[in-house]
């Protein structure tokens, strides 16, 4: 550049010199100087108009070898091969993007913050009858009636996610998941009919396995107490006997309780199976009944409830919750220690139903796996107590189908709180 502005001063100067020289010669100095000038600034306007012209794409680029015109167009120029090969790389790279979102086995639908259409790669033809071209523009809530998709649009999270059936076709089940970003969305739609089938072929063949099992295994219990009744019996064969019946009992609880768990997974609690439920008084009078069994003599369990507070719910599956609970409670502290139901509100407004002991407690690693079916911190107290390792996994989807969860607290050594939260909607 430094080049370029010594030249056009030097230039300058040779026709400041040059006017000057004439001037001199001629004795019409203004004349000279005016000539001078009107020729550079003429041939100014001359090369201006020439780069004008070729940065409007009228002409090729200008052959213009010296002073700040030549800077000014090399520079252009390379600004442009630069541009050039910017704008080469960027469609190609979205090449490349488009590419790979077509390969998807998803189908993704891209969205402006009105819900309209933007993109959508091949597959979202196929799964959600959605064309990237011909429904360009088109509210995506429009194309897609499912309720589920209005819900999706509403809810808070940042990926919100639902399930839905293809609207192409019936028997294809979808998870639609919408990830927000700037000022769009991405929706995807993932296949999961295979997924399902197998679930549900798993589910019931364990709910099949469970019926037939369920039969035999009554005839088999009843006969064997019948067995046990017997006054003749032997010393030896009452307690092979005793031992025998213990187990057949615990395998009929395991089924009794897989048909729970495949009835809870299977169905939708519908608001007529509701009551409003007195959860102290129902409390009261099963752990009333409780304190006059066996198992729960002498023990001392402090109820703190909220009478005036009725849960909107299934009263038996609720009450299973708190026998589970309590149950637990039983099996894992010492006969001495007291056992503390709670129920009320917490800060947030939520509904609160707590279990709390002062048992043994379970330690940090196991309380995540907890309502996993069949894990037990000690399988083999477990069954000592007579437990089927499904109790707490029972309790998670009883409170899922309330719109509630599961929250535990433990200490080893020191007690667990086991603590149910339902939604503030479901109080009465
Ligand atoms: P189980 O029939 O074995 O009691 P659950 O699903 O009810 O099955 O409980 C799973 C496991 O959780 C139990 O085996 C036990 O190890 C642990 N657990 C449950 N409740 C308590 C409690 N109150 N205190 C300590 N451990 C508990």
């Amino acid at each position: 550049m430094q080049q370029a502005i010594s030249f056009e001063r030097s230039r300058l100067a040779s026709v400041a010199i040059g006017a000057t020289v004439l001037g001199a010669i001629s004795g019409h100095w203004a004349l000279c100087y005016a000539v001078s000038g009107i020729g550079l600034a003429g041939y100014n306007v001359w090369r201006g108009t020439q780069v004008a012209r070729w940065l409007s794409g009228l002409r090729s680029e200008p052959a213009v070898y010296e002073g700040l015109w030549s800077f000014l167009v090399s520079q252009i120029h390379r600004e442009r091969q630069q541009n050039r090969k910017t704008r080469k790389d960027f469609n190609q790279l979205l090449k490349r993007y488009r590419d790979s979102a077509e390969a998807l086995p998803d189908a993704a639908v891209l969205i402006d913050n009105q819900r309209q259409i933007q993109w959508a790669n091949r597959k979202a033809r196929e799964l959600l009858g959605i064309d990237g071209v011909l429904d360009r523009g088109q509210r995506v809530d429009n194309l897609l009636r499912d309720p589920g998709v209005q819900q999706l649009f509403e809810q808070d999270d940042p990926v919100r996610k639902t399930q839905i059936r293809s609207p192409q076709d019936e028997t294809v089940r979808l998870t639609l998941r919408l990830s927000r970003f700037g000022k769009g969305a991405l929706l995807v739609a993932h296949d999961i009919s295979t997924i399902l089938a197998a679930q549900e072929m798993r589910q019931s063949f364990v709910a099949n396995a469970s019926h037939e099992l369920r039969t035999p295994l009554t005839t088999v219990t009843g006969h064997l107490e019948l067995l046990l009744d017997n006054p003749d019996l032997d010393p030896e064969s009452e307690r092979s006997l005793r031992s025998v019946s213990r187990e057949s009992s615990r395998m009929l609880a395991i089924v009794e309780d897989l048909l729970t768990l495949t009835s809870l997974e299977n169905t939708q609690l519908q608001d007529k199976q509701c009551d409003d439920i007195d959860v102290a008084a129902e409390t009261a009078s099963l752990v009333d009944a409780l304190a006059r069994s066996p198992k729960a003599s002498n023990r001392r369990i402090t109820l703190a409830m909220d009478p005036a507070l009725k849960l909107r719910g299934r009263t038996t599956e609720i009450m299973s919750i708190v026998q589970n609970l309590l149950d637990n409670a039983l099996r894992h502290s010492d006969p001495d220690s007291e056992i503390t139901v709670t129920w009320g509100r917490n800060s947030l407004g939520e509904l609160t139903l707590s279990i709390q002991d002062n048992g043994e407690g379970i330690a940090p690693e196991h309380l995540h796996h907890l309502t996993e079916r069949f894990y037990r911190v000690d399988a083999g107290r477990s069954r000592e107590f007579g437990g089927t390792g499904l109790g707490l996994s029972i309790v998670k989807h009883t409170l899922n189908r309330h719109d509630g969860d599961l929250h535990i607290a433990s200490t080893v050594g020191q007690g667990s709180t086991f603590t149910a939260h339902f939604p503030a909607e479901r109080a009465r």
